[in-house]
């Protein structure tokens, strides 16, 4: 994009931010990148490096749990070490305004919070994985003692109350999405009259249909993303450029 279009989509963006009452804000791995955290899908994302773990070999594969586990390691120490970025101290900004009906994210970084906006209005469709969760009653637990556990026993950890396997926090591939924050995500796509997409390639379902519902609904939809979204034909507004300026100049 040359400077004048640009410009001129940075204009008509922060028009219609402070034309709207109520927004959504959708954001994807590509918030973080510029916190240091590789996206999946970009040329250099985490996909091109590994093949993820479906849900059901984690669950039927003990091997696949330590495997799944050695990676949780790597990334949890690179999300603890990663700081919120201007994308998200935006967004921080934009709910002190009143503006913000709630931020959705398919990201399990915890910069969101980290940042300082509001757990309860941070919607993970996507889980979180900076701790663990039992998977048969849902008990939450550290990732220092899943580390602490395998380290001593070679084997991956168990539940301390019911016995059952205990995973991070996250939604892995094949494995069902949360319910509550499925519905609450719908709810403030259907409600908002701003839906803005912040980093994602919009090829993960069911989240890639929240924008959607949210155009259907009457919301006018913007996308910032450096690649083009099979989404792209259906916005208001597509910028092509990186978040963190694009944000840092509007708010
Ligand atoms: P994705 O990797 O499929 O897409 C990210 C998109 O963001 C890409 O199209 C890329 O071009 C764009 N992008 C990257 N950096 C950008 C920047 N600075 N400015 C503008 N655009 C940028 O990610 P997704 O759509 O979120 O979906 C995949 C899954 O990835 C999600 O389920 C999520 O859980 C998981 N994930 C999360 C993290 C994280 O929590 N930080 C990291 C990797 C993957």
């Amino acid at each position: 994009m040359d400077y004048n279009s640009q410009h001129s989509a940075r204009t008509t963006l922060c028009s219609m931010v402070n034309n709207a009452s109520n927004i959504t804000i959708f954001t994807g791995a590509g918030i973080s990148t510029e916190s240091g955290i590789p996206d999946f899908r970009s040329p250099t994302g985490l996909w091109s490096k590994m093949v993820p773990i479906q849900f059901d070999e984690f669950v039927s594969s003990e091997t696949a749990r330590l495997e799944d586990w050695r990676r949780r390691f790597i990334m949890n120490r690179e999300f603890s070490a990663a700081k919120p970025n201007e994308g998200h101290k935006a967004l921080l900004r934009l709910n002190r305004s009143g503006k913000l009906a709630g931020t959705i994210t398919q990201n399990i970084d915890g910069l969101h919070q980290k940042s300082g906006l509001p757990a309860d209005q941070v919607i993970e469709i996507h889980g979180n994985s900076t701790y663990g969760a039992c998977l048969s009653c849902s008990a939450k637990s550290s990732l220092l003692e899943a580390e602490r556990v395998i380290a001593e026993t070679g084997k991956a950890p168990r539940c301390s109350l019911c016995g059952g396997l205990i995973k991070a926090a996250t939604i892995s591939f094949g494995q069902p999405m949360p319910e509550p924050e499925l519905l609450r995500a719908a709810q403030l796509a259907k409600s908002c009259d701003l839906f803005i997409v912040l980093g994602s390639s919009l090829v993960v379902y069911p989240a890639a249909d929240l924008p959607q519902i949210a155009k259907q609904n009457g919301a006018e939809l913007v996308i910032i993303n450096r690649e083009p979204t099979p989404l792209n034909q259906m916005a208001d507004l597509y910028i092509r450029d990186e978040i963190g300026s694009v944000m840092q100049s509007i708010l």
